[in-house]
């Protein structure tokens, strides 16, 4: 069912960046966003599109305090023909009721998430960018802000999304997919199991950023996170999934420990290596096995999986001081493989033979 909700349209627009290869990553945002509020025993109600700008908070907000939120990340593509269309948003709706649950956030329906996008997009369809690798990102998020400092779950929430048009990721470089370096982190931890990691919470970013910062003063891109327990089993790399091809196989963490953030490409990722016969394993890969699997050259292909960049190869680990170079650097040919079919499908440029596209009743010129 499509809900429809009012809009109050801005009466200062923005000047809209023309040059699309200068967008960058939420740099900009749009003219307008989504706001919805929720109030214990009304339920969710009054959702609206205003003008994007400054919120009022009371600076005793739970949220500002105890981080009780959550937020999801997805964007809306430009088609040739000047459609707009979203990637299977069934599934981050999906993914909202699990985080939700774990972060006793009242539960929002699909209908809400899917009709509220299509509002403010419709508001803000010039705003989609098309030139090769452009997408307009869009950051739903929803925040408990009852004045209270009790350890308790609020009693009245808001749900938000706002619209960034975002530039490639691999801007600046007119061959397409570059490999990056990574430091595997073997000190600090993202997520152990019975935490929060499975779920998109703010306090999981938070906390991953003196790792981060470590990365990035060992020259490396991101962090490759290892498990809690052992800090032996690969995890995830920075806030994307990690693949790992070798020889024929390619491997990634298993979910069941609810450590890994499950990801919309990730899965993608896993279906059409499947549809494709190419051999596709869920489960505990150590670091070392890939350090000997890099020096004994049956390590093919690393590369990272997430809705910002889709695909990311990675061409060394940085591990305890020691550089291990993939396959001589270069980009695999399985990463670059999903990198066309999925951008394709995503942008309308290949055939959407997985039914994975979300077309929007919306149109540009
Ligand atoms: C969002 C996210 C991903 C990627 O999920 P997608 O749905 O593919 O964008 C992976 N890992 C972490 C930690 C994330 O936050």
């Amino acid at each position: 069912m499509k809900l429809t909700f009012p809009v109050t349209r801005t009466t200062h627009p923005k000047q809209r960046p023309t040059d699309e290869s200068q967008l960058g990553f939420a740099r900009y945002f749009t003219d307008h966003m989504f706001v919805m509020d929720y109030d214990e025993g009304q339920g969710w109600h009054d959702g609206r599109v205003v003008p994007h700008e400054p919120i009022l908070i009371e600076p005793a907000s739970c949220v500002l305090h105890y981080a009780q939120m959550m937020f999801e990340g997805m964007k809306a593509y430009r088609r040739p023909d000047g459609t707009i269309q979203l990637f299977r948003p069934d599934m981050n709706a999906k993914r909202m009721v699990r985080t939700n649950e774990r972060m006793c956030i009242p539960e929002l329906p699909e209908e809400i998430l899917i009709s509220g996008i299509e509002a403010v997009v419709r508001e803000d369809a010039d705003w989609v960018p098309s030139a090769p690798g452009t997408s307009l990102y869009i950051r739903p998020f929803i925040f408990g802000d009852e004045v209270s400092f009790s350890v308790l779950p609020a009693k009245h929430y808001r749900f938000m999304i706002i619209l960034s048009p975002t530039g490639s990721y691999y801007a600046g470089n007119d061959k397409g997919l570059q490999t990056t370096r990574i430091y595997v982190e073997d000190e600090y931890i993202r997520a152990a199991t019975g935490g929060t990691g499975y779920a998109k919470v703010g306090g999981n970013y938070g906390g991953g950023m003196r790792a981060s910062k470590n990365a990035i003063a060992n020259q490396c891109k991101d962090v490759l996170w290892l498990d809690a327990r052992e800090h032996k089993y690969v995890e995830e790399i920075g806030t994307s999934n990690a693949f790992f091809r070798i020889n024929d196989e390619v491997i990634t963490a298993p979910l069941d420990s609810g450590t890994i953030l499950p990801g919309i490409t990730r899965d993608s990722v896993i279906q059409l290596l499947k549809r494709w016969g190419i051999k596709v394993s869920e489960r505990r890969l150590s670091i070392d096995d890939i350090c000997a699997a890099a020096e004994d050259g049956s390590l093919k292909e690393i590369f990272a999986s997430g809705t910002a960049a889709v695909i990311s190869p990675i061409g060394t680990l940085n591990y305890k001081g020691k550089d291990y170079t993939v396959a001589d650097g270069k980009v695999g040919e399985v990463a670059q493989r999903l990198y066309d079919d999925l951008y394709g499908m995503q942008t309308g440029k290949v055939e959407d033979y997985m039914g994975w596209t979300y077309p929007l009743d919306i149109k540009v010129n």
